[in-house]
């Protein structure tokens, strides 16, 4: 991978706070921290690894993640900035080429001296937070006491749960699982954990995945019933939960869809802005994606702080059914978008930190 010319045009055009980097010449890869804002507090998000076209193309995808992570800490209300980092990988790194770089990473993470806290995304993993904590304490989901590694997904699987039973009443007045259809997409680390507690609450759990073997297998545990990749779009169910990859509520996917509420935990499943508007157009209600995938930021977040109430955790990641409602609400209200309701709630989140007196505050939390 060569160090592209646009990786400039990619900082030019953005206004965000600073981009960190660093090239490691052993695997010819691309370390990206972007810090999109820090008015609520030290930049907090994790770290992606992919193999990307061209290094400009991480630097795009760590920068769009990194205001994904400003906008999912102030609905939380916890005093994080919006920072992301991505690993540009020229091809997938094994055994100790693996090992080799994300000690490396660890290392580059130590000289940024905490200006920056990370944890698992795409690509990486719990144990990966672990091998790069024996080189620095700024990575979240390891208890560096016992050595025990903390899983995100059923925390965001728990929060996406919420964020359905909210849209459900939303739509319907009444919150309640029992029968209603919810085709999961993706069931990897978040969406096998969220199809388990929908089965649970007796739902009709549709999935599908790829990989046709995991999905046969979680399908076959859940008595679930799995859905080729290529019918989810049209498939008719009450909610359709994006939990694999962004990208999915387009202008060729909208008119087709067959569900009357998308609520899943896919980062930027939105295709362009405008899909908020087209999904709203046809009647669906969509979840931001930033609000309900919130559930592992929440629960990470609050371990940052030193919080090791574990009912104090739950409470947090619930509160997103909570956090949901009112956005809904403020939409009907208003009669615009979920989306451009979150949005509001963003900005008015980042006005008051601006304020001297609530930024000392936060900050002091
Ligand atoms: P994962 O890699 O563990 O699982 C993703 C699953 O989706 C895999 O099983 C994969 O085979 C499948 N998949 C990929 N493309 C697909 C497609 N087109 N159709 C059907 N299945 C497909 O990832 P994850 O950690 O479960 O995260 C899922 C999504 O949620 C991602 O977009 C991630 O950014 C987002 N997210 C995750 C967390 C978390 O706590 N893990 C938090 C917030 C957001």
């Amino acid at each position: 991978m060569s160090a592209d010319p646009l990786l400039q045009e990619v900082l030019a055009g953005w206004d965000g706070e600073a981009v960190m980097t660093r090239y490691d010449r052993q695997t010819g890869s691309w370390f990206f921290v972007a810090v999109h804002d820090t008015t609520l507090g030290t930049p907090n998000g994790g770290t992606r690894m992919r193999v990307y076209d061209h290094a400009a193309a991480g630097l795009e995808d760590a920068i769009r993640l990194a205001e994904g992570m400003t906008r999912k800490w102030a609905v939380l209300g916890l005093p994080f900035g919006g920072g992301k980092a991505v690993l540009a990988v020229p091809q997938w790194p094994e055994g100790d080429n693996r090992e080799g770089l994300l000690l490396r990473y660890g290392g580059f993470l130590e000289t940024l001296a905490g200006s920056f806290q990370t944890g698992v995304d795409l690509g990486t993993t719990p144990e990966d937070m672990l091998l790069i904590g024996r080189v620095t304490r700024n990575v979240h989901g390891v208890d560096f006491e016992t050595g025990r590694m903390i899983d995100p997904g059923p925390f965001t699987a728990r929060g996406v749960l919420r964020g359905i039973e909210a849209a459900l009443e939303a739509v319907d007045g009444d919150p309640t699982l029992e029968g209603r259809s919810v085709l999961v997409q993706g069931v990897g680390d978040v969406g096998e954990p969220l199809a388990g507690l929908l089965a649970e609450r007796g739902a009709r759990v549709l999935l599908s995945d790829l990989d046709v073997e995991r999905a046969v297998r979680v399908a076959g545990e859940l008595g679930a019933e799995v859905v080729p990749p290529s019918e989810v779009v049209g498939r008719a169910c009450d909610v359709y939960a994006p939990c694999a990859v962004g990208g999915v509520l387009t202008r060729e996917t909208i008119p087709r869809l067959a569900c009357r509420i998308v609520a899943g935990s896919a980062n930027a499943q939105l295709g362009e802005p405008g899909d908020a508007d087209r999904l709203h157009a046809r009647g669906v209600l969509y979840a931001p994606d930033y609000v309900v995938n919130g559930g592992g930021a929440a629960a990470f977040g609050l371990l940052s702080l030193g919080e090791r109430d574990e009912e104090r955790i739950r409470e947090q990641v619930d509160g997103i059914g909570e956090t949901l409602r009112s956005i809904f609400g403020a939409a009907a209200e208003g009669g615009g978008t979920p989306v451009a309701a979150a949005d509001r709630r963003v900005a008015e989140a980042l006005a008051r930190g601006r304020e001297p007196s609530a930024a000392a505050r936060v900050r002091a939390r």
